[in-house]
């Protein structure tokens, strides 16, 4: 007979964006002359930056060539992106990261969600509330929780990122094997200071844990102060992988390229206490499981560290700050409090009534699509989550809608 992994079966039906979908779609049914305006999911609008799409089609001519076919590239993506990213990244910034620490991937939710697999199951995992759901659910998927109950599973440390907090968690009272963190966040677009980093970094290094560190939105940091990368706090690279994406850096959200940076000098133990290479490990599983992004994605990739390619991507991340900007004034002027919009394409406000009701109010009210922040988590219930990513044209038409409704 053949059975069932069940730890599936404790997954939450994730019915965040099909509940969206439905009340959506029903409210259209009820109201076909009203335009729906999007700003809930986290996907981009506009267009592939050109040097990226020239690069493209210059390696799909090669690829018709006898001289410039490429079959399987390296699992670990090939070298002319590994050394763009590590210099632009990394050494830029003062990061001492090499091309070889790097493992070019289809996505930064297959590695976040995959990395789990390098441990063993009785490790103890802190994840934040709210959070980027794939975390919580493929340590689900490995069994490393209890059942779900009261709106949180067993056997986890759920970091609390509250108003109180400044939505940056505090370190845990009990000891943390696994840390996940996010930063700028999805969804509080909230960001974390040096000093808050190196906090993590110290606590990891003392206790033998291990950062994953999800700097998907990295491209949108304004202030100079705030760190691009964990790897620019001292001793990270013994304590933290990093997963970056070009996904909202450079909309490659269809096109699918993303890395993991994973430091030689990154270990993790066995149960006598014996260190092990994770990069090694990493290696591993990711020749054995991943054949390599293809040879025009990753030179469309490599094109984003083009001095054209940069200065489209700054172009980009500016049209989506501007929309930021817009809603975070609004949200301002209607006296609402929020956190994010500063340097992250999403905005979290409060409301004074719950998540759902709020979502329901702006949909009726103003024919905008937010996201629940009850979706995310406990902690962000009495939040909604609004998204930068739209035209502008849309994004103001929404704001004098949500103004209307709102005041
Ligand atoms: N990490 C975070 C925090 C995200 O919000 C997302 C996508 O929304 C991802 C990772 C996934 O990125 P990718 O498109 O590279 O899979």
């Amino acid at each position: 007979m053949i059975t069932i992994n069940e730890h599936y079966l404790k997954l939450q039906a994730s019915y965040l964006f099909s509940d969206i979908a439905k009340r959506v779609s029903s409210f259209q049914e009820n109201n076909p002359d009203k335009e729906v305006i999007k700003l809930g999911i986290g996907d981009v609008t506009q267009p592939l930056p050109k040097a990226c799409t020239a690069a493209f089609h210059d390696a799909i001519d090669e690829m018709a060539t006898e001289a410039g076919f490429h079959g399987y590239g390296p699992e670990q993506g090939y070298d002319f992106l590994r050394e763009a990213i590590a210099e632009n990244d990394f050494r830029s910034r003062g990061a001492d990261i090499s091309a070889d620490e790097i493992f070019v991937s289809d996505g930064a939710k297959c590695d976040t969600g995959n990395f789990q697999e390098l441990f063993s199951n009785d490790i103890t995992i802190a994840i934040p509330d709210p959070v980027y759901p794939v975390y919580l659910d493929t340590n689900v998927m490995a069994g490393r929780t209890e059942l779900f109950k009261d709106g949180r599973y067993g056997g986890l440390v759920y970091l609390d990122s509250t108003k109180e907090n400044n939505f940056v968690p505090s370190l845990p009272k009990e000891k943390v094997d696994l840390i996940y963190l996010c930063f700028p966040n999805n969804p509080t677009g909230s960001t974390i200071s040096r000093d808050e980093l190196k906090t993590w970094v110290d606590y990891a290094r003392e206790s033998k844990a291990l950062i994953l560190f999800d700097a998907a939105y990295e491209s949108f940091i304004q202030d100079d102060s705030l760190p691009k990368s964990i790897y620019e706090i001292e001793g990270a690279k013994e304590v933290a992988v990093e997963f970056r994406s070009f996904s909202k850096t450079a909309g490659f959200t269809g096109t699918r390229c993303a890395f993991t940076v994973v430091p030689k000098a990154c270990v993790a133990f066995d149960k006598e206490g014996n260190s092990h290479s994770l990069h090694a490990l990493w290696n591993r599983r990711h020749c054995t499981k991943f054949n390599g992004v293809s040879y025009p994605v990753q030179k469309a990739a490599a094109a984003v560290y083009s001095p054209e390619g940069k200065a489209e991507v700054k172009a980009l991340v500016n049209y989506y700050m501007k929309n930021a900007d817009h809603i975070c004034k609004t949200m301002e002027e209607l006296g609402y409090d929020y956190v994010g919009g500063k340097n992250s394409p999403y905005i979290w406000i409060k409301g004074d009534i719950d998540s759902w009701e709020f979502f329901d109010m702006l949909l009726h009210k103003a024919g905008v699509v937010c996201t629940p922040g009850a979706g995310f988590g406990k902690c962000g219930d009495g939040y909604i989550r609004i998204s930068a990513f739209n035209s502008f044209e849309n994004v103001e038409k929404a704001m004098k809608r949500v103004r209307k409704a709102l005041q």
